[in-house]
């Protein structure tokens, strides 16, 4: 069950906000700031209200961290690679710094929360000014502030994870497309992820904030929201607010377009493909990340689900909502993995037929209970089992792409194609970019289709005409 959330005090938020003033009115405060944000859509949108309250100081995006006066790295630490690179580019700019004394360098995000790296952030990098965890975020003002006026550095890492800060400030990075966090960390402990370590236990927003904050985006002309949360299917777990529920209210609402990330199998239920199959707004997509085709690898990974129960809720889905589009996670060389449950995960995604996939090598996180499993695959195993992952995920989608030839689609046109002046692309329904004849004033509408062409990783398709 979730944990019932509290709310950062107003009297904390007003702090910020007076922080954010005083720092715009300071003079020599930097002028502008770049944010390299890695991971998944949840940090992008935390990039997000770093970069509202940064603006509101008065800076100015830089286009890259070279011209930037700040630089701050959100950071990931799923898998091992992404917090080496994170590491390499912070030590690059230690680089940059000595041309630059004044250059403020901050990093925050999952990997700043994880206890070790705080201590090893103390110790090993001094030329670091802020860093704080996933629970600090709406703190950067006042931390900020404390390094612009007293030179202190700041490190900063919650010891109260279940806290939600409301009302902060947010420069979104579109005009017709937005997310909305509706809950944040996880319950699920699946043995390989260090997700509800860093990101907390499972704490919903209340649905009125939710509900007031998509009709303020609905007004500013945005077409699409995206929901966003580690397993939004137990959004307010344990109240009245559910996510089904939750769903039927932003669809009555009119906005154009939903979508919603991330669905766990194991909480997948029927009133939510009820709510998908009747709502007129709600996007005809679902990411349902399988992980693994072999039910001992399942419950190794502490999943809650068989390939049974998976396959039994995507033809419910398929039923309900015809021509959904799918999509998953896929992890190979999970400790122990045989090449016969390797062949169960092959053998699930020829069978489901998704629409892309997400394929990641086993990374072995510290505190995760699979990082201890005996059984860990040396580079030669994994690394060749997901080269022929990767074939088979290549061979679903051209086959659901193949399938979609002559059907209608409807497009949220994103921009004029890179490779054709005359043509424009978006995603459709389903998630999959989609590219047809239009213009500049085709940006941020939703046009109809007729899919023509299908690629490897694109669609083509001409505009339908009036009475189509
Ligand atoms: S559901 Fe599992 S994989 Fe997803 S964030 Fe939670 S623990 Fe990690």
């Amino acid at each position: 069950m979730s944990k019932t959330p509290t709310y950062v005090t107003p009297e904390a938020l007003k702090r910020q906000e007076d922080a954010i003033e005083r720092i715009a009115a300071l003079p020599g405060k930097p002028q502008t700031y770049h944010i390299v944000t890695y991971g998944c859509q949840m940090n992008a949108h935390d990039s997000e209200t770093l970069a509202g309250m940064l603006e509101g100081m008065g800076m100015r995006e830089a286009q890259d961290r070279l011209t930037a006066d700040l630089v701050l790295f959100n950071t990931c630490c799923v898998r091992d690679n992404a917090e080496r690179r994170a590491l390499g580019n912070v030590n690059w700019l230690k680089e940059l710094r000595r041309g630059n004394p004044d250059l403020i360098i901050g990093v925050c995000g999952c990997m700043v929360q994880q206890p070790q790296m705080a201590q090893k952030i103390l110790k090993q990098y001094p030329f670091i000014d802020l860093a704080f965890g996933t629970h600090n975020v709406y703190e950067l003002p006042e931390m900020l502030e404390g390094l612009l006026t007293s030179g202190k550095r700041a490190i900063h890492l919650a010891e109260e994870e279940n806290q939600i800060a409301e009302g902060l400030p947010m420069k979104r990075q579109s005009a017709h497309k937005a997310f909305i966090t509706i809950m944040y960390g996880c319950n699920n402990y699946c043995s390989y992820c260090i997700v509800p370590y860093v990101r907390g236990r499972e704490r919903s927003r209340r649905m009125d904030d939710i509900l007031r904050e998509a009709e303020g985006l609905l007004q500013s002309g945005v077409q699409e929201i995206m929901l966003l949360g580690q397993n939004v299917n137990s959004y307010g777990n344990g109240t009245q607010e559910t996510f089904p529920a939750l769903l039927k209210a932003l669809d009555a609402l009119g906005v154009p377009r939903i979508r919603f990330m991330t669905s766990h199998p194991k909480d997948l239920s029927d009133a939510l493909i009820d709510v998908m199959a009747s709502g007129k707004h709600i996007a005809r997509h679902m990411h349902l990340p399988v992980q693994s085709g072999s039910d001992a690898i399942l419950a190794a990974m502490n999943r809650h689900y068989t390939r049974e129960k998976y396959m039994e809720r995507v033809a419910s889905l398929r039923r309900a909502v015809p021509g959904i589009g799918l999509s998953t996670d896929l992890i190979v060389g999970f400790p122990g993995e045989t090449e016969a449950q390797y062949q169960d995960t092959v053998s699930l995604v020829e069978e489901v037929g998704y629409d892309s996939a997400f394929t990641f090598i086993y990374s072995a996180r510290e505190g995760t209970a699979a990082a201890k499993l005996p059984g860990q695959l040396p580079e030669s195993v994994t690394g060749e089992r997901i080269a022929r992952l990767i074939r088979t995920v290549e061979q679903g989608t051209q086959r659901a792409h193949a399938s979609m030839l002559g059907k209608p689609e409807h497009v949220l046109v994103e921009s004029i194609s890179k490779r054709d002046g005359a043509m424009v692309s978006g995603k459709g329904s389903r998630g999959i970019t989609i590219v047809l004849p239009g213009s500049q004033e085709d940006i941020g509408k939703i046009i109809p289709v007729t899919i023509t062409q299908s690629a490897a990783n694109t669609l083509r398709a001409t505009r339908q005409t009036e009475g189509e």
